[in-house]
Parts: structure tokens; C-alpha cells; sequence
């Protein structure tokens, strides 16, 4: 049980496909104890039943990150249920659907500036507004892709934000560091979930990375929840700034294995 004693919120579970869920699942069954949040009441009676298998007891709490509000209740909502707190996992993207397919240069000032927002500032925002109540061997850990760092069609606003979202890992690593906090990611291989379902030609995706990757296999919620688990535990102790590749070994690829007949 190498989670029993931890405490921690995750933001992001939207469904029993959602990444956050099954780093969730594989946390609890590690022994961790920890509240959930939802984005909107759309989500909340959905989560319901989610949060009492995760064993949350009640803690499912709204947490809209562009309300900076309810990160401010949230953090007084989460030292009133635990004192302090030894995880947060941020698996939280949006992107207007202009910016996930056609072509990038056409993207609107508003729809990046969204983007960022959501999916970048928020890590900066939460990490900062829970920082009181993180004890003093915590772990944080967000999601990205490897669209942020080679080109992915369509994925085109996601890739700058996901770009932007490592480097905050790492400028956020250096910074905590000395606090005791440990800030990492874990940058996974396509899966199908709600996010995912907007982007342009996903499925095109998931076919190219099984064919092409050298497990010849696309990642589950379930494998990326263990490294997730993995980085929120002391396991990780010594690992911090690091993006970490749950992808079937895609990245490593600089070309597909493809056998060319002679002529
Ligand atoms: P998902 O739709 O299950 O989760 C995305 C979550 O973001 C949802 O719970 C949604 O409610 C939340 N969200 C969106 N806007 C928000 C806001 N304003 N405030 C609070 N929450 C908000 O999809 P997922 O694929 O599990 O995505 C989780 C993370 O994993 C994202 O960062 C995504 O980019 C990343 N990721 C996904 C894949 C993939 O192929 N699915 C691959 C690599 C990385």
C-alpha cells in the first residue's frame, strides 16, 4: 500500500474514461484518501457515484479554474476536510474547437488566450493557491502529450499550450523544489476520452500510434494511472521536473519500421 497515509485532490475526472479517474482508482487502491472535483452541475450528479467508489466520503467539490474563486474555496474546503494535503494531480485541457483542427495560423487571439488559461495557467494558479496546505513532501503531477513537442496534426493549439504546460512543470520543479513540493508530468499516448473526442481525426491517431509504437499498443487509463500513482508516491521521491512518456514507447520513434520490397 504505498499511498496509505496520503491525502490529495485530482481535477479532471469527467467520466470513467477520464485520465484523472484512473490514476484516481489506482491511488485508492494504493490506500490514498482524497476528494474529487467537477467542473460545472452537469458534471456533479455524474461524479457522484464515481466519488463514492473512490471512497471520497462527500468530498466532490466544484472547481471551475477559470473562476479563480472557487480554487480559493476549494483550497479552504480541502484544509477543512484534511489539514494538509500530499498530492494534486491537474489533468485539466480545453481548447475551442477552432484550435484543434484546419490550419494554426488562423487562430483567434481569444481562443489561445482560452487555451493557456485552462490548460497552462491553472497549473500555475492551483499549485499556488494550495501551496499552504501542501505538506512538506508533496507531489504534483499534470498531463500532456507529445503534440507539445513534435507536430501532430490537428493538434495544433493543444501542441503550443501542452509545450507550455512541460516547461511550467519544470519552472515550477526548480522554484518548489526547495519547499519539499515535486512537480512532475506524465505525457501519455492518444486514448479515447471526452477531451480527446475533440480533436480533429482522432482516431486516425490512435491507429497510427498502435501500428507505430514499439509496444504495438495504444496506453490505457489504467497503465497511465500506475506511473501516475508512481509519481504521487514517495516511490518518486528523488523525481522532480521530469516529463515522463507513458506512450508505448511512441516518442522514441525518429521513423516507422516499414520493410520496402526490392524492385
Ligand atoms: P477528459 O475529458 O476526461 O478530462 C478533461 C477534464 O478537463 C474534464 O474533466 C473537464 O471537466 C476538465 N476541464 C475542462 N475545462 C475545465 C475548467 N475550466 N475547469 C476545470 N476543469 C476543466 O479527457 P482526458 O483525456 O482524460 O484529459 C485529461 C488530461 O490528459 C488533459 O490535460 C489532456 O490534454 C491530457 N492528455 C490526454 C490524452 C488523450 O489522448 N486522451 C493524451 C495525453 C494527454
Amino acid at each position: 500500500m504505498v499511498m496509505k497515509g496520503k491525502k490529495g485532490v485530482v481535477l479532471g475526472i469527467a467520466n470513467k474514461k477520464s485520465i484523472a479517474y484512473g490514476i484516481a482508482k489506482a491511488c485508492q487502491e494504493q490506500g490514498a484518501e482524497m476528494a474529487i472535483t467537477y467542473l460545472n452541475e452537469r458534471f456533479e450528479q455524474k461524479l457522484a457515484p464515481i466519488a463514492n467508489e473512490l471512497g471520497c466520503n462527500g468530498k466532490l467539490y466544484p472547481c471551475d479554474v477559470s473562476k479563480p474563486e472557487e480554487i480559493v474555496a476549494l483550497r479552504e474546503t480541502l484544509e477543512k476536510d484534511f489539514g494538509k494535503i500530499d498530492f494534486i494531480v491537474h489533468s485539466i485541457a480545453f481548447a475551442p474547437k477552432e484550435g484543434l483542427s484546419g490550419r494554426f495560423y488562423d487562430i483567434s487571439k481569444e481562443a489561445f488566450d482560452i487555451a493557456m488559461d485552462i490548460s497552462v495557467y491553472s497549473l500555475i494558479e492551483i499549485v499556488r493557491e494550495l501551496k499552504p496546505i501542501l505538506s512538506e513532501n508533496s507531489s504534483v503531477l499534470t498531463l500532456s502529450y507529445y503534440g507539445g513537442v513534435k507536430y501532430i496534426p490537428n493538434y495544433n493549439l493543444m501542441g503550443v499550450a501542452k509545450a507550455a504546460l512541460e516547461m511550467t512543470t519544470k519552472y515550477l520543479a526548480e522554484d518548489l523544489g526547495k519547499d519539499g513540493i515535486r512537480v512532475n508530468a506524465i505525457s501519455a499516448g492518444p486514448i479515447k476520452t471526452l477531451a480527446a473526442a475533440g480533436i480533429g481525426d482522432f482516431s486516425f491517431m490512435l491507429k497510427w500510434n498502435q501500428a507505430h509504437a514499439p509496444l504495438k499498443q495504444n496506453v490505457t487509463i489504467e497503465q497511465v494511472g500506475n506511473s501516475g500513482m508512481y509519481m504521487l508516491s514517495d516511490l518518486s521521491s528523488g523525481v522532480t521536473g521530469e516529463i515522463h512518456y507513458v506512450d508505448a514507447g511512441f516518442n522514441i520513434m525518429g521513423m516507422p519500421a516499414v520493410e520496402f520490397s526490392d524492385e
